[in-house]
């Protein structure tokens, strides 16, 4: 058992009131199916694509999804796989208890509300706090209200904004209302985040300008005017662009291939050397063996 699974256990055993998140890895990815008609229940569904034994698909749930209580002959199927599992399979599933089916990804609302205890940001399937009615706002689910008119609305209070005359679940209410402001101020800070640092890291390319280029220093600068910044680069005093290659350079970063070289041709002269030497001193031996192959 794992980290989090055993600490659920632990506040569960407590009896501890609290909501927790699904961790990335465990959470399901679902689609959309539609065209699905002729009153079928979610088990059949299950079945029929359990059935087809789709490869790297494991699937983990389905559930129908009625837009109107007033119009029941009108609904799609939610599909939800697990996050190790291949959509491609499904999505090239045309068709479905013969019928013509067809796959979309399900959008995500903006704003999270859960139908246990109203709060918004989580899901019921991770709370475990007291239930709360979003009809009275009283400690009981909503199908144990005593408010059974569902169109005086006057009686209704609203958990989230502790107002009269509308439900925790109305999309109208101010709390939901900001809630959905924030989330979509954040999703934009994010995409605005991404921009930057994508901006950031493609000014850092220069086209041209390999790594190995970037080893010998900015010399090659001066051959890579491909690129609008690397013109830019070009506009350089001369002697900075070769500031890493003189033997005193401030450049930490890239080594100084001179002194590398120099180094190595060192050690192949002293390795010549010491070959020499040996030569020299075997010489008598040599010659011996030399004769004996019949070599001069
Ligand atoms: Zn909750
Ligand atoms: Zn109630
Ligand atoms: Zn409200």
């Amino acid at each position: 058992m794992n980290t989090y699974d055993k600490l659920i256990n632990i506040l569960k055993a407590s009896a501890i009131q609290f909501y927790t998140y699904t961790p990335r890895n465990l959470k399901p990815k679902s689609l959309v199916l539609k065209g699905i008609r002729g009153g079928y229940d979610e088990t059949e569904v299950l079945t029929a694509i359990t059935d087809l034994n789709l490869p790297n698909t494991k699937i983990i749930k389905v559930r129908k999804l009625i837009f109107n209580k007033n119009s029941p002959d009108k609904y799609h199927f939610i599909v939800s796989i697990s996050n190790d599992s291949l959509a491609a399979p499904l999505v090239k599933v045309k068709r479905l208890l013969s019928q013509t089916c067809r796959w979309e990804r399900l959008r995500k609302p903006i704003v999270f509300q859960c139908r246990r205890c109203q709060q918004i940001g989580h899901a019921s399937s991770n709370c475990f706090l007291k239930p709360t009615c979003s009809k009275c706002a009283g400690e009981h689910e909503v199908v144990n209200c005593p408010i059974k008119d569902e169109t005086d609305k006057s009686k209704q209070k609203c958990v989230n904004c502790n107002s009269l005359g509308h439900s925790a679940a109305y999309k109208g209410c101010p709390m939901i209302k900001l809630a959905s402001k924030l989330n979509k101020q954040i999703k934009q800070q994010k995409a605005n985040t991404n921009k930057t640092v994508l901006n950031t890291i493609s000014r850092k390319v220069t086209p041209g300008y390999s790594f190995a280029n970037a080893l010998v220093g900015n010399q090659t600068h001066l051959q890579a005017p491909l690129h609008s910044h690397a013109r830019e680069e070009t506009t350089l005093p001369i002697n900075k662009q070769y500031s890493c290659s003189t033997s005193n350079n401030n450049c930490s970063s890239s080594p100084n291939i001179e002194e590398l070289f120099a180094n190595l041709k060192n050690e192949i002269i002293k390795e010549i050397q010491d070959v020499n030497a040996k030569i020299i001193n075997n010489s008598i031996r040599i010659d011996h063996i030399l004769a004996q192959l019949n070599m001069d």
